[in-house]
């Protein structure tokens, strides 16, 4: 009798192993080709959940693979650990954010332990740590030295209940703040913002990396350019210097159907053009609409409605006067902050105009059109009416003749325009890398000297949320010495997003605790760039595009050499408890630990490799984890209890299964269809447990068979597959061995010659594969061409197949 598989007392003795021997340390000078998996590192909000080894473990079990497949392999792990809800969460427990963020960390680490993963932990890396923060700090100096990193006073989107800015990112939903769910308003600051914009156009570009079209899509709708003309309107307003309002507009062939001008409310000519009559209302709207969140207000749910500022402009194309409203779906921060309206074309700007009884004139002809008010917006193309010396152009040649008559008289030009705004990145709060920028009165805004870097984050200041930073009050912190003039100075006191800390985490990996430099230059020219890129969809138009922009942005600055952070990128999809996404208030967490408790590290690694595709998830399912529990115990009885044979006849049969699961497990995991990997491994199981039943192949078949099986089953279950291997003979580590190879000949499926019959007369003999079921030989066979003459006005009465031989058609 075998003993019984006892997961626990194995994982942890092989990890103690492994760690002893360093097994997993990863060697910059290793002479084998180099491979960088990066997996996205876990916020330190407390306990990894199920999403965070959905995100792991398939990622490790890649990184294992191509260690075995001759690279050297850099896979390591750290902790993100500025932000808010680390400062959130340690205001509601009263307790210092760095000691609730170290303490999440320890019980993170040890849970990531827990599964067994080839991690170099030498290489961990914490950024709210000052030895990290400092480069942070570090490459906020070197774009605001290339003038990518610039302060401005802009609306921006306030959390009242964090009492911060968000970036527009972190506003979900139906405008509410992505932290706490408090619907967002808005408000102005003076803010520091890096220009992302600069970059819209590199950012469009997915030339050489591999990407989920998904991803790629989001991203280009996030950056949203657009090709079109924008418009001069006259303006002539006593008081008002401006002689003219712009806007930018994709449909310049509807410009004579123009009948009224929309401002977004914050836009700077709003007070000047407001008659005094009009007044109180427009600063009422306007009051309103800054109590809204931008979602809010773009939202088609929602009934447009605006103010009459008592003002006009001049189209100039037909000499009309143009009257000027605001409404709050025109944001400031899109375009020129103004639109025309053209209601007869456009289905917002008709609703406003019935609303408001203006007039909706048709400039471009709908089929059929009598001339008649049209019952609502069109938008197709059509033919130009109304529209002076226009008229009769097809819509589509509109646009440039517009575009161009426009220009020829300094009217207009055509331009593009772009969704994306620039990455705000200042926060008004404790738990942040300080901004390392100091203000005097003499000498303006002056950067930290690189020799006083790090700015420490004082350990003693009032973390609590008051909308302004709490450093300002944190008198050591905020007044400091001018560096230029040596005259007293105030500090900024805004902390930087945790977004910037993660938009270079992945090239301190490569040298972790260098003090010189952000980074080891030769190291990182090593490593970098990622090769495989690991985790959540979430982060599309959030990590996954700053990460890009800050590597184009340190590349013109000399820092980096290359254009994109990651070649390849793998989303995993998410694990659903119940049918729904899990989460605390649902109360429908599974926690990772009581599994790798009671069944052990590898049954959990194994139930998330074959749970289903890695990219689409799927429902957690307790039966399933037992299945897997099975299959673990069967490989551990299948190697140990002792094999007997009673002949050989089976062997070359058995070398063949082995050598198609080979290539079969090899393609998978190439492609990353995980579950359709352990689907295989299992079948290699069942037929090994038949051949053991039988005894039809001799010892030594059957050694080289169990052996490629571990070797096989070593990335998913590394303890399990250790342990056999051990217990089997063989040198230490399994995984320090090669991955197997397979034998194309023994691959090749046997092939047989099938004849094909009517009525008993051979018609036709085809080479078709041993394994050919009976639908696929009739099919085939009634598919010859050879036959096909034989059936012709003919009925089929019978098919008789006799296996791996014949098949034969009765026909009357
Ligand atoms: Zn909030
Ligand atoms: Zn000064």
């Amino acid at each position: 009798m075998v003993e019984k598989y006892n997961p626990q007392e194995i994982e942890k003795k092989w990890q103690q192993q492994w760690a002893d021997d360093k097994l997993y340390e990863v060697r910059d000078d290793d002479p084998r080709p180099k491979w960088y998996a990066l997996t996205m590192f876990p916020y330190t909000s407390g306990d990894l959940h199920i999403g965070h080894w959905y995100n792991n473990i398939p990622a490790d079990v890649h990184a294992r693979y191509m260690r075995m497949r001759g690279y050297n392999v850099l896979h390591p792990y750290g902790f993100d650990a500025f932000g808010l809800p680390a400062e959130n969460a340690a205001i509601k427990r009263g307790v210092h954010p760095f000691k609730w963020t170290m303490e999440n960390i320890d019980n993170m680490r040890r849970q990531v332990k827990s599964i067994g993963a080839v991690y170099d932990w030498s290489r961990e890396i914490i950024t709210c740590l000052p030895e990290y923060y400092k480069w942070t700090e570090w490459f906020f100096l070197k774009l605001y030295e290339a003038g990518l990193a610039y302060r401005a006073r802009a609306p921006v989107n306030w959390c009242p209940d964090c009492q911060t800015v968000l970036a527009n990112e972190q506003v979900v939903g139906e405008g509410v703040c992505e932290r706490c769910d408090t619907p967002v308003i808005r408000r102005d600051l003076e803010q520091w913002f890096f220009r992302i914009t600069k970059y819209a156009d590199e950012l469009l570009e997915f030339e050489g990396i591999d990407w989920p079209e998904r991803i790629k899509s989001m991203q280009r709708n996030w950056i949203g350019k657009s090709f079109g003309t924008e418009i001069s309107f006259g303006l002539d307003h006593p008081g008002v210097a401006e002689k003219e309002i712009r806007v930018f507009t994709t449909r310049p062939d509807t410009v004579f159907g123009v009948t009224f001008m929309v401002l977004a409310p914050e836009h700077p000519l709003v007070a000047r053009l407001t008659s005094p009559e009009k007044k109180a209302e427009v600063e009422a709207y306007v009051l309103k609409s800054r109590r809204q969140s931008e979602i809010e207000r773009l939202s088609t749910e929602k009934e447009k409605d605006g103010v009459f500022l008592g003002a006009y402009c001049v189209n100039r194309l037909n000499g009309q006067k143009v009257p000027i409203w605001i409404a709050d779906y025109v944001l400031l921060s899109y375009g020129t902050g103004a639109v025309m309206a053209v209601p007869a074309h456009d289905e917002r700007d008709f609703a406003f105009a019935k609303k408001y009884r203006l007039p909706v004139p048709v400039v471009i002809s709908p089929p059929g059109w009598d001339g008649r008010d049209i019952k609502e917006a069109y938008i197709e193309p059509g033919a130009m009416v109304n529209s002076g010396r226009f008229d009769g152009l097809p819509s589509a040649q509109g646009v440039d003749a517009v575009s161009k008559y426009l220009e020829e008289k300094g009217w207009g030009k055509r331009t593009v325009s772009y969704k994306i705004r620039d990455w705000l990145i200042s926060r008004q709060r404790y738990w942040g890398a300080p901004i390392p920028i100091i203000y005097c009165k003499k000498c303006g805004t002056v950067p930290v000297p690189e020799k006083d870097l790090p700015v420490l984050l004082p350990e003693d200041a009032e973390f609590k949320p008051t909308g302004e930073s709490p450093l300002k009050y944190h008198k050591q912190f905020f007044n400091t010495e001018c560096p230029k003039c040596g005259g007293p100075a105030e500090r900024e006191t805004d902390t930087m997003d945790t977004f910037v800390c993660s938009s270079w985490y992945f090239l301190r990996y490569t040298s972790p605790h260098f003090e010189k430099a952000a980074f080891d230059r030769a190291k990182m020219k090593h490593w970098l760039p990622v090769d495989l890129y690991t985790g959540g969809a979430e982060h599309a138009v959030m990590h996954l595009l700053y990460d890009r922009f800050f590597i184009k942005a340190i590349r013109d600055i000399g820092i980096v050499d290359f254009d994109e952070p990651f070649l390849r990128l793998f989303n995993q999809g998410i694990i659903l408890s119940g049918h729904q996404k899990m989460s605390k208030s649902r109360g429908n967490v599974v926690n990772p630990d009581d599994y790798v408790n009671t069944l052990g590290a590898d049954t959990l690694r194994g139930y998330f490799m074959f749970l289903g595709p890695w990219d689409q998830g799927g429902e957690w399912d307790d039966s399933g984890i037992s299945g897997m529990s099975r299959w673990m115990k069967r490989i551990w009885t299948l190697v140990l209890d002792e094999y007997k044979s009673a002949g050989s006849q089976g062997d070359l049969e058995l070398a063949r299964f082995t050598h198609r699961t080979i290539k079969k497990v090899t393609e998978d995991i190439e492609k990353i269809r995980f579950n359709t990997m352990v689907a295989a491994l299992m079948e290699f199981t069942n037929y090994l447990g038949r051949v053991k039943d039988e005894g039809s192949v001799g010892k030594p078949a059957w050694d080289v068979a169990v052996k490629t099986l571990l070797l096989l089953l070593a990335p998913t279950a590394p303890h399990l597959s250790e342990e056999l291997w051990q217990r089997s003979g063989y040198d230490y580590s399994i995984h320090s061995q090669p991955w197997p190879h397979w034998n194309e000949d023994l691959v090749k499926e046997e092939e047989i010659t099938l004849v094909v019959q009517v009525n008993g007369k051979v018609r036709d003999r085809i080479a078709a594969p041993a394994s050919i079921t009976e639908p696929e030989a009739v099919r085939t066979a009634l598919d010859s061409a050879r036959v096909l003459p034989y059936l012709e006005g003919k009925q089929v009465v019978n098919k008789i197949y006799v296996p791996g031989k014949l098949v034969n058609i009765v026909v009357k």
